[in-house]
């Protein structure tokens, strides 16, 4: 069955009409503006923010989809990635009606998203080894016509690796709804990117974010790629201001700097593997999952206590061992060369203490 994104839609959707804010009605960026209920004398800061800033983001979307080999009607951009998961779920699931396919243990606010719009789940864990599960995946795409989303978060969190391509075709092939690949973390894994099947699948979206490997976690700038129908459904759903002046105007700037970012990038897969051998030598660790992210899912002797321990000594990791399948499990971000140094020597001392 080809896709057809109108079925999908909520249909109260299809035949909304979005509001027109002062910039959508006047685009020109010269005269008197009159039109927006600014103010008009300047801002309380030494630098004027007093205006409202471009609500579609024109000169950010051309310099990133240059960059990432799009057009730039096939580029949303969000208040984090975290804005467009919302979107995608609002504009496609109706409460308690449609449905929202998970493949545990991944990223939380999936199914914190999907609770706040009352949009049920239907999860298939993960394998052990933290693969789809293609057979019961297909499955459950069987069973479950309403379901309008599948998210597969790859390189994964918590688990940090990537999800096997072939799965992820597949699931592309024969998922009706909209496939959500969210590759928050795809800068520190080596391989493609799912942008570029973009025109192969009429039913994918891509999401990433500027918060991981760009370093601009505090700007709050993700987006979401796919077909300029799927796009254009987004602009119409957010709010009209939804990215700040200072976050176009930033994150512009730092498009410039793409060596940079491929330092920063670089310095942190060393890191990741250093840290990696030094905690693989510490017998309190049981298992360091192999990782495509800037973190490592660590399993550990009695992972409440060094999570504790750790707190008392001002390092916080992510304590996961709650989570099923990671039980056990401790996710740690990679840190600086200092900060991985401190969280090792702390680990040792746990040791020492529990000898
Ligand atoms: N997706 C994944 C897999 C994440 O881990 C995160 C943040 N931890 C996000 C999306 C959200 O990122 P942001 O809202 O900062 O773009």
């Amino acid at each position: 069955m080809p896709f057809d994104l109108n079925r999908i839609l909520r249909p109260h959707i299809l035949t909304l009409t979005p509001y027109a804010s002062a910039r959508d009605e006047y685009e020109g960026t010269e005269g008197v503006f009159m039109d927006a209920n600014e103010n008009p004398i300047g801002s309380i800061t030494p630098q004027p923010y007093n205006r409202y800033p471009d609500p579609y983001q024109a000169d950010l979307k051309q310099k990133i989809a240059a960059i990432r080999g799009v057009h730039p009607k096939q580029l949303f951009l969000g208040n984090g990635s975290d804005e467009a998961i919302d979107l995608l779920i609002r504009a496609t699931c109706t409460p308690q009606q449609d449905a929202i396919i998970l493949l545990p243990p991944t990223y939380g606010m999936y199914e914190v998203s999907a609770s706040i719009n009352d949009v049920p789940l239907v999860k298939v864990p993960l394998t052990p080894d933290f693969q789809i599960d293609l057979a019961a995946t297909l499955s459950t795409i069987e069973g479950h016509p309403a379901a309008k989303l599948i998210f597969l978060c790859s390189p994964n969190n918590p688990t940090g690796n990537r999800l096997c391509t072939d799965d992820m075709l597949r699931i592309l092939d024969v998922f009706p709804g909209l496939v959500i690949v969210d590759e928050a973390y795809i800068d520190f894994a080596g391989g493609e990117s799912f942008v570029t099947r973009l025109v192969q699948y009429p039913n994918l979206v891509v999401l990433q974010t500027f918060s991981k490997a760009w370093g601009l976690a505090s700007l709050r700038l993700g987006m979401a790629l796919a077909s300029p129908q799927i796009i254009a459904i987004l602009n119409k759903l957010k709010s009209p201001y939804n990215i700040s002046g200072v976050t176009q105007q930033l994150v512009s700037e730092s498009l410039d700097n793409l060596t940079s970012v491929e330092k920063m990038v670089g310095e942190i897969l060393r890191q990741r593997d250093r840290l990696h051998d030094e905690l693989l030598q510490l017998p309190l660790v049981r298992h360091v999952y192999p990782s495509d992210a800037n973190f490592l899912l660590v399993k550990v002797q009695d992972a409440r206590s060094v999570y504790q321990y750790l707190v008392d000594r001002k390092i916080i990791v992510r304590d996961r061992s709650g989570v099923k399948l990671c039980e056990g499990c401790l996710r740690i971000s990679v840190g600086t060369a200092t900060e991985n140094g401190l969280l090792v020597d702390a680990l040792r001392k746990f040791e020492m203490a529990s000898a």
